[in-house]
């Protein structure tokens, strides 16, 4: 900290990411990447790029790229916007979308942690929701908000890190109800098992949907997120990305993204895969004796009767397996934990196996 600083960079509290470990041998499961490398079908265009091109700089409007994702979800170009990771494009949105003074966002207790951490970079004031008791989102107060003091809510559908849903039918009410209400749905787990309301963008004008190809399509490394929504909401985001950066996705990320999307098959196996082995892994906590809320996401939200979280996160991390562990009230003994490879989720439940009954003897 020096006197150059800006005095607002003083307060502020960065997200904290999980942990990258430098050494490979790590079985990650504290990130919700996927476990299975991309399609090979974006090696073989990011091939080609290498071999076109690069000296120049790329598409500044990713048109090819837009018009890819605008037909997967039968919209219109212009109801598509691409940005470095969503994370970005969750930041332009605070910026395009949500400094009204005088007025504040809703966002649930628990869920993703960086919008708080943009609420504080943009200065926009906001107000939490507590989640029910099982941690579902109770959609009442949302329904009930003042649109005279309330100018948008940010719902992650499937929310993290609890991993639960609500219906597209519930989203598709709170649209209705609140017509001077911006909703913004951070769908990064949508493909998982819930169901996208991009098909409502064409009806709803209040609608931002928000996606990510870090985890369904196995693109965490490449950096590429999408928002989807009215061609006149969206030219706000397009004025603060060009404020800031022109050309946020270079040639390989357009050309690697669009390939992704061309892959449904692929798409469609690695998707049906998680969706199994999460069955078999929510199953064998249970039996282990942990309490697994139902995920509709890639990885499942976890707690044990007996033993804190805290220390099975590092009795599992001195085994070479990482987890999350937020420590946040509600939460704190609770465990975050990716959905990997079926054999991974087996080493998992086999080093579970090992923690409780070690501990178990301790305690006799
Ligand atoms: C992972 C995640 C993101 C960020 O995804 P990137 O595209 O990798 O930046 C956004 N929202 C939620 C809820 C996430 O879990």
């Amino acid at each position: 900290m020096t006197s150059f600083w800006s005095d607002s960079v003083h307060q502020l509290e960065p997200y904290v990411p999980g942990e990258q470990p430098k050494q490979a041998d790590f079985i990650k499961l504290n990130s919700n990447e996927s476990p299975f490398a991309p399609s090979p079908k974006v090696r073989q265009a990011l091939q080609q790029a290498l071999d076109t091109d690069l000296q120049k700089y790329p598409d500044p409007e990713s048109e090819a790229l837009r018009a890819t994702i605008a037909q997967y979800y039968q919209l219109q170009a212009d109801q598509v916007f691409v940005g470095n990771g969503s994370d970005e494009v969750l930041a332009h949105s605070f910026r395009a979308l949500l400094q009204h003074p005088g007025r504040h966002i809703l966002f649930p207790d628990i869920t993703y942690s960086f919008y708080k951490v943009y609420a504080a970079l943009y200065e926009v004031d906001y107000q939490t929701i507590p989640l029910g008791p099982d941690f579902s989102l109770e959609l009442s107060p949302y329904l009930q908000a003042n649109p005279q003091a309330v100018s948008a809510v940010i719902i992650a559908n499937p929310n993290a890190p609890t991993g639960k849903a609500l219906r597209l039918q519930q989203i598709e009410q709170l649209l209705q109800a609140q017509p001077n209400l911006l909703v913004i749905v951070d769908e990064a787990y949508v493909d998982f098992g819930a169901q996208s309301a991009a098909s409502l963008v064409p009806r709803y004008d209040n609608l931002l949907v928000v996606q990510t190809l870090s985890k369904s399509r196995s693109l965490a490394g490449l950096r590429v997120g999408v928002a989807l929504g009215q061609a006149d909401l969206l030219q706000a985001l397009v004025r603060v990305k060009n404020s800031f950066n022109s050309y946020p996705l270079d040639r390989l990320a357009q050309v690697a993204a669009q390939a992704a999307f061309e892959d449904e098959t692929y798409f469609q196996q690695c998707r049906q895969q998680i969706i199994s082995s999460r069955q078999y892994l929510s199953q064998a906590l249970m039996e282990l004796g942990f309490e697994v809320l139902p995920s509709q996401t890639n990885f499942v939200f976890v707690r044990h009767a007996e033993i804190e979280a805290a220390q099975i996160a590092a009795a599992l991390r001195q085994r070479g397996i990482l987890v999350r562990h937020f420590k946040q009230a509600r939460i704190e003994n609770f465990l975050r934990i990716t959905i990997g490879l079926q054999v991974e989720c087996q080493q998992l439940i086999q080093a579970l196996q090992q923690i409780l009954s070690e501990i178990d003897k301790t305690a006799n």
